[in-house]
Formats: C-alpha cells, sequence, structure tokens
C-alpha cells in the first residue's frame, strides 16, 4: 500500500539554518499492517507521518500510495487523495472545540466531493460515533469532553470517509495510561477490520502491540 524509496526532506532549503530532517528513507508497508514508527524527540517522526499524510512534500525520492506517486501534486489533488485514502489522528485532537461531536465527524463528509444526502452524512456520522462509543454525547460541544473521550471523536472523524490508511501522530500522548489502553483498543479494533494502522510514538508499551517497529535516528532508519 505504501512504498518509500529515498526520501529526504530539507526545512529551510537554501537558507544559512537549511536542515536535513529525512535522509534517504525507504520502506513499505503492506496493506492491513499495524506499524509502530518509534525515536527520540526530533528524530523526524513527526516529518515523516505529515509525508505520508500528504500534508507535507519532501525534496527527493519517491513516495507511492497504491501505486500512485505523490509527488508534485497539486493542493486539490493532494486533498483528493486525503479524503479519500487517509484518516489522520493527532496527539491533540485537533477537534473544532466550539463544535459538537457530530459537527466534527461531518467535517471531512462535507469536504468530500461527491454530493452525499445530509441525512445519510449524519447516519455515517453516527454510525462513525458509535464504532468508538461516543453516539450517546454526538450533541454535546468538544470542549466539554475528557482527552479519551475527545480521541475518540477524533477517531472517528478520521474514519467516518472509510480510508483504507489510519496515521496517528502520538495518538495516547495526552491521555493517561488507562485511557491510553482505551484508545489502543479502537486502534487493535480497526487493525482487526482491515485497515492499515501507522502510529508513531515514543512509548516502547504501544510499539510493541503493533506487528512491526520502525526505529527513526536523526532522520534515518536504525532498525526495522
Ligand atoms: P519528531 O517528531 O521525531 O520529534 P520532527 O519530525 O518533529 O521530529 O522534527 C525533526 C527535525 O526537524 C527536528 O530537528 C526539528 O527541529 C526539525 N523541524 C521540524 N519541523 C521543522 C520546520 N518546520 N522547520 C525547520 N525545522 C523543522
Amino acid at each position: 500500500m505504501i512504498e518509500l524509496t529515498d526520501i529526504k526532506k530539507i526545512y529551510n532549503k537554501g537558507s544559512a539554518n537549511e536542515f536535513e530532517a529525512l535522509k534517504n528513507i525507504s520502506f513499505s508497508v503492506d496493506d492491513g499492517e499495524m506499524i509502530a514508527v518509534i525515536g527520540k524527540s526530533g528524530a523526524g517522526k513527526s516529518t515523516l507521518l505529515h509525508i505520508l499524510a500528504c500534508i507535507d512534500s519532501y525534496e527527493d525520492g519517491e513516495y507511492r500510495i497504491d501505486g500512485e506517486l505523490v509527488k508534485n501534486l497539486s493542493e486539490k489533488k493532494l486533498a483528493d487523495i486525503r479524503n479519500r485514502k487517509i484518516g489522520l489522528v493527532m496527539q491533540d485532537f485537533a477537534l473544532v472545540d466550539d463544535f459538537s461531536c457530530i459537527e466534527n465527524v461531518l467535517l471531512p463528509l462535507d469536504f468530500a466531493k461527491n454530493k452525499v444526502k445530509s441525512s445519510e452524512k449524519k447516519k455515517s456520522a453516527l454510525d462513525a460515533l458509535a464504532s468508538v462509543g461516543m453516539d450517546s454525547m454526538s450533541a454535546k460541544r468538544t470542549n466539554r469532553l475528557s482527552g479519551g473521550q475527545k480521541q475518540r471523536v477524533a477517531i472517528a472523524r478520521a474514519i467516518v470517509n472509510n480510508p483504507s490508511l489510519i496515521l496517528a501522530d502520538e495518538p495516547t500522548g495526552a491521555l493517561d495510561t488507562v485511557t491510553s489502553a482505551e484508545i489502543m483498543e479502537l486502534f487493535h479494533k480497526l487493525h482487526q477490520k482491515g485497515k492499515t494502522v501507522i502510529i508513531v510514538t515514543h512509548d516502547t508499551g504501544i510499539a510493541e502491540q503493533c506487528d512491526r517497529i520502525i526505529e527513526i535516528s536523526d532522520g534515518k532508519i536504525k532498525c526495522e
């Protein structure tokens, strides 16, 4: 599903503070794998995830998703790939705080190109909320929720378009141990349903729950 070949990412290219954050990163991920990306702070994990999520570009190499080369694409095309194929979960949840749970989950459906009836969108959003145990709170504003509940809503939003790839950046980083375990259960459920899951974490306990661990150090793959 994913193929990275010699990916190089340079921040501030051409300026005095030019910095090579990723140095010839190559690996591939099969459909349905659950992978952890680990490494110290500053190793390049988030940079890599942003490239995988098609929200950041890279200077050299090739990134293919389902065979499609993600390079020099228009913003419209990138948005289309993100919308169809990728669900993104962030450490800080990235919800619209004064929206309700269902309004947050409806957002990706409103961005989608296809014209779907609003009753169908609402059903999809409620189904996504139900799959993370949050359907009974659909009308509640997300700024009234606990961290764990917010992350459940963020996961519902990530899966509402039925993407095949779920990318998560430190999804349990802001949560206590018990809540982290509950959120990891949701990722395991998605994996069991056949989704490809890639989790960036510095928590070895979480990494060990994945099929494979990719360790990054100073922008390079240390071990795979
Ligand atoms: P990690 O997620 O492993 O903590 P990051 O991918 O966030 O690491 O960052 C990798 C390196 O790239 C760090 O040295 C960081 O300072 C640098 N970096 C990240 N984003 C930028 C940016 N927008 N401009 C310049 N340097 C950046």
